[in-house]
């Protein structure tokens, strides 16, 4: 945990943030600034900072990750597909450095490309 981070401390409850879903390994929320009409971050609760950072001991956790945004889009409302960014690192246009996955979806045009 990183006392500094947005997202530790969304998943520790200190900045609400309602939960479209939790386990014990993942949170997913709605980002605050939507980029599509669906628009959810699915956030682990470990603070890994990107991909760049990941590990071997990540791979069971990434992949359950991109598993779990096919299913929430869809139960979110998406029947025609959806589409995943993750940015990693500043080169990337990555603003929070904590891994995370933005699931976006719903009718287009979308109001600005991540
Ligand atoms: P990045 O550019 O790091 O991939 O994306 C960070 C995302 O986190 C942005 O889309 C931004 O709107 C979202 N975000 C930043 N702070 C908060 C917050 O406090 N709550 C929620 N729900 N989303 C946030
Ligand atoms: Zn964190």
């Amino acid at each position: 945990m990183d006392e500094n981070c947005v997202f530790c401390r969304i998943v520790r409850g200190q900045i609400p943030s309602p939960r479209v879903y939790e386990d014990d390994q993942v949170i997913a929320i709605n980002d605050i600034n939507p980029a599509a009409p669906i628009h959810l971050l699915l956030v682990p609760k470990e603070h890994v900072e990107s991909l760049m950072t990941a590990g071997p001991q990540h791979e069971a956790l990434v992949g359950k990750m991109l598993l779990l945004a096919a299913r929430l889009a869809r139960e979110q409302g998406s029947d025609n597909g959806f589409r995943v960014v993750i940015n990693n690192g500043p080169g990337g246009g990555q603003e929070v450095f904590h891994l995370h996955m933005h699931v976006l979806a719903g009718p287009r045009p979308w109001k600005r490309t991540l």
